[in-house]
């Protein structure tokens, strides 16, 4: 295992200088793109990046655009001495780590604007205008960048959908992959937003992974899928997070790929949003 810390650029111009140089030396190149407050989850996705790139560029950077004006973007957890360490352990070449100038330059006036899976009608509904920010964002870290892929990590499963199908759609010539979510040992998603749970809160979080694997093997169990018994899984599931005390944003089981209404033959996925105290975690898991 390698300790070199990572080389930290803040400018596209840097950044572009380095990547030129392993692109010279015939090197792949790897981007994961995250907002910091680094955990397990992303070093995972640090690591599935290694597997498949000589070089791996980890972007640091709390967008302001994805965060409504009532959410959380003064107090999100900024660690960032923290973070270059454990992309050193995990041997991440380079850190990308722009300001809000940088990424916003006096004047910006451009956006993306999204349908299908960024209108599918989960975190698009509490978060209107979430996913044109996170395109935004994504679309100009992969064309600063210029990596052969990029690693998404499944817990943002709709997020996921989002980026891979504006990478197809505008041509940005970046692979995009998707990586499995990491868990505590009690089934929570590993999120950068654990930290603001209390510990009542804590102790009942793991009840949105409990209840989507109910969902999940009462969906898979008969065989072929049927409305009904999706509906009858989905009620339950609702009932039991509200019963728990969370204020539930969604719990529905769509179709993998677009998100869209379960159909015959494609994978579905079940994915949650629910509120407890301040604040709101999202999950998601294969059916
Ligand atoms: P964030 O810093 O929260 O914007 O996340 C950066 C990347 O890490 C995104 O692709 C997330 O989907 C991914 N990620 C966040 N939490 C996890 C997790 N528990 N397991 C795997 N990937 C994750």
């Amino acid at each position: 295992m390698t300790s070199t810390m990572p080389v930290v650029v803040r400018t596209v111009a840097d950044l572009r200088a380095r990547v030129a140089g392993y692109r010279a030396a015939g090197e792949r190149i790897a981007l994961v793109p995250t907002m910091g407050a680094l955990h397990a989850g992303h070093v995972s996705l640090v690591e599935a990046a290694k597997a498949e790139a000589a070089r791996v560029v980890v972007s640091i950077f709390v967008n302001p655009t994805q965060f409504a004006p009532t959410e959380d973007f003064s107090k999100y957890p900024r660690t960032f001495e923290a973070d270059l360490e454990k992309l050193s352990e995990v041997g991440a070449e380079v850190v990308y780590a722009p300001t809000v100038d940088v990424m916003y330059p006096q004047g910006f006036a451009t956006s993306i604007t999204l349908t299908g899976p960024a209108a599918a009608g989960l975190d698009d509904i509490a978060r209107p205008h979430h996913f044109g920010g996170v395109a935004t964002i994504v679309a100009k870290l992969f064309t600063q960048c210029g990596p052969d892929l990029a690693i998404f990590g499944e817990k943002d499963f709709q997020q996921l959908a989002v980026v891979r199908r504006m990478a197809v759609d505008l041509d940005l010539g970046v692979d995009v992959r998707g990586a499995p979510t990491i868990r505590e040992a009690d089934g929570l998603a590993m999120s950068s937003r654990n930290v603001y749970l209390s510990a009542e809160d804590r102790a009942k979080a793991p009840l949105l992974h409990q209840v989507m694997q109910a969902a999940a093997s009462a969906i898979r169990a008969g065989g072929a899928i049927e409305t009904a018994r999706i509906d009858g899984a989905m009620a339950s599931g609702r009932q039991a997070i509200t019963a728990a005390g969370f204020s539930l944003d969604y719990l529905e089981c769509r179709a993998a790929d677009d998100l869209g209404a379960p159909r015959s033959g494609a994978p579905l996925r079940l994915l949650v949003a629910a509120r407890i105290g301040a604040t709101r975690l999202i999950d998601n898991i294969a059916v």
